[in-house]
C-alpha cells in the first residue's frame, strides 16, 4: 500500500474543466514580509517587529476582496505564506475569510508560532464539511531558528 501517488496534471479530471475555462487554479498570498526567524537563505524575512513592513501589509478586507476576485476567476486553492503568516494577529480571520470564499487553503509556516488553538482549529476544520481539505507545509528543519542563522 502506498500513501503517495503521482501523476500528470492533465490526467486529472479537473484539468479539462479548468483548461476549457482558462481558469486560474490557485493563487499565493504573502500576507507579511516579516518573520520571527532570520534564515540565511531567505529573501523575505524582515524583523518581526518592523512597523513599516506591518503598515504595508494587506488588510483583512483587501485580502478578502482578492480572494473573492480569484474565486470568481475560478481559483480553488489559496496558499498563505510570508515571511511567517502566523505573525499576523488577524491570521485566524484571514484563514476563515478564504474558507468562506470556498477555497482550499494551505499555509507555509515555520511552525514556531503554532499554538494548541491553531491545532484545535485545524482538527475542527479538517473534520468539517465546510473545509474538505486544509494543509500546512513545514520546513525540513522544523522551523528551528538556529537552523539557518544569518
Ligand atoms: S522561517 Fe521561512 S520565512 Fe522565516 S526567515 Fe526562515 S525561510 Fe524565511
Amino acid at each position: 500500500m502506498s500513501y503517495v501517488d503521482s501523476g500528470s496534471l492533465p490526467d486529472l479530471g479537473i484539468w479539462d474543466k479548468l483548461k476549457a475555462r482558462r481558469a486560474a487554479i490557485s493563487f499565493d498570498l504573502e500576507v507579511t514580509a516579516r518573520c520571527n526567524n532570520a534564515c540565511r537563505h531567505c529573501y523575505i524575512a524582515l524583523p518581526a517587529g518592523d512597523r513599516e513592513a506591518q503598515e504595508r501589509e494587506l488588510s483583512l478586507a483587501e485580502i478578502d476582496d482578492l480572494a473573492l476576485q480569484a474565486a470568481d476567476l475560478g481559483a480553488v486553492w489559496a496558499l498563505l505564506s510570508g515571511g511567517e503568516p502566523l505573525l499576523r494577529p488577524d491570521f485566524p480571520d484571514i484563514y476563515l475569510a478564504l474558507k468562506r470564499r470556498g477555497l482550499l487553503v494551505s499555509v507555509f509556516t515555520n511552525a514556531c508560532l503554532v499554538t494548541a488553538e491553531h491545532v484545535g482549529n485545524a482538527v475542527v476544520f479538517f473534520a468539517s464539511d465546510l473545509t474538505p481539505t486544509t494543509g500546512a507545509s513545514l520546513p525540513v528543519d522544523g522551523g528551528i531558528p538556529s537552523a539557518f542563522p544569518r
